[in-house]
């Protein structure tokens, strides 16, 4: 007999709840902003990807309403059909020239990115080296290609350099990172990787969705901020869905890469064009911090205050050095009461653990954004104050 839909439904939900990883994810009842409402309560919100605020800015939502107003609210096709309006076109210049690369090509999303690159420029007899703790989109982007698949140790060029020894081959050779990873806020040491890639005729592949609006003068990214952005053998992917404040994800690189992926790319080829609206918010975003100098200097303030003070307070963030700010609490219990607690005290921060993040390693992820003020900060610090002594993670 086959398995019915409501016995695999029940099976898995049950395991999931057995496990403590059943998700329930909370509700926002206003804009994603510093304070917001959520679940029905006020809160800093310290648990979004609003890197510099832009979900709900003035610029990005004018220019919006403008694109909506003019171009529609659907694009009406795929890319390559009838799908590209003049304003994608644009924007995608934008994009480069902000980027200081050959060409940049714009797809729906980070995720649907790195599907759509990888699968589009690898081959069997190519060889991938990844860093093992790679966002789960490039994962998922590898399992498309049929390339000879090899993870190196976390942030590390020797490990990174033996395996490229090992696999040599005559087909193209990749090297995947994060330019900041996600979970830990570290960044990638890219002068070193692409020094070793190089030495072994490797490409390197920077997936800097959280290095983004964040590394990098104005906001240009991680591969910017090591001085390789006008290189051919670095590719930049990343989103536009964390501190451009839309959604999308863009490939950003030497001169031909855009036009194999036009050719090449399935979610480019298969999935309808970015709507009008989220096109215009993107193509304000990246005028918005170049003519706001503020925006980036408040968020690094910010990151940098912020941390200061958790460590003060005891607190162990994981040598982090980004906005993104875990803060440990090892079983993932304990970090799941400690959101449940700072939520109490109207802080919304989220709890990981595995197998998000490795078992003992269980934290909160906090991410600090430009528009927090020291007000939010200061609340959200005395709220983890008491969490963590009541927790007796400090004293
Ligand atoms: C968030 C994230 C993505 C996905 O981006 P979306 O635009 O949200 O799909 C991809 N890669 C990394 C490293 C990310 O952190």
């Amino acid at each position: 007999m086959s398995t019915s839909l409501s016995d695999r439904l029940t099976a898995e939900l049950s395991g999931l709840r057995e496990s403590g990883l059943l998700i329930h994810p909370r509700v926002l009842d206003s804009a994603s902003r510093a304070r917001t409402r959520v679940d029905g309560r006020e809160v800093v919100n310290l648990a979004s990807n609003n890197y510099l605020g832009f979900a709900d800015h003035p610029a990005l939502k004018a220019r919006a309403a403008e694109y909506l107003e003019r171009w529609g609210v659907g694009a009406g096709a795929v890319r390559t059909i009838a799908g590209t309006l003049r304003i994608h076109e644009e924007f995608e210049s934008q994009l480069a020239a902000f980027k200081h690369t050959g060409s940049a090509l714009v797809l729906h999303s980070g995720f649907t990115t790195n599907q759509g690159v990888l699968g589009a420029l690898l081959r069997d007899g190519d060889l991938v080296v990844s860093d093992e703790l790679n966002h789960a989109s490039i994962i998922d982007g590898l399992r498309l290609t049929k390339a000879t698949k090899k993870v190196y140790k976390h942030a590390d060029p020797d490990d990174l350099e033996r395996l490229l020894k090992e696999h040599d081959t005559d087909g193209l050779k990749l090297v995947v990172t994060d330019g900041v990873f996600s979970m830990d806020g570290d960044v990638a040491p890219l002068d070193r990787l692409v020094e070793v890639a190089r030495r072994h005729g490797a490409v390197t592949y920077v997936d800097d969705a959280h290095g983004s609006g964040v590394m990098g003068e104005s906001g240009r990214g991680t591969v910017h901020h090591f001085g390789f952005e006008y290189a051919d053998d670095v590719i930049q992917v990343g989103t536009l869905s964390k501190a451009w404040g839309g959604v999308g994800g863009y490939a950003a690189g030497h001169g031909d890469l855009r036009q194999l992926l036009i050719n090449r790319a399935r979610p480019y080829l298969f999935s309808t064009a970015q709507a009008p609206a989220t096109v215009g918010a993107l193509s304000a975003a990246l005028d918005e911090v170049q003519r706001d100098p503020t925006l980036m200097a408040r968020l690094w303030d910010n990151t940098r205050y912020f941390k200061a003070e958790l460590q003060g307070l005891g607190f162990d963030i994981f040598g982090s050095t980004t906005p993104i700010t875990p803060v440990i609490f090892g079983e993932a219990p304990a970090a799941f009461e400690a959101s449940r607690l700072l939520f109490e005290r109207g802080v919304f921060a989220v709890g990981l653990g595995f197998p998000t993040v490795p078992r003992g390693l269980a934290r909160i992820r906090n991410i600090v954004t430009a528009e927090h003020t020291r007000d939010d900060l200061d609340h959200a610090l005395q709220a983890y104050a008491e969490v963590g002594r009541k927790l007796s993670i400090i004293s």
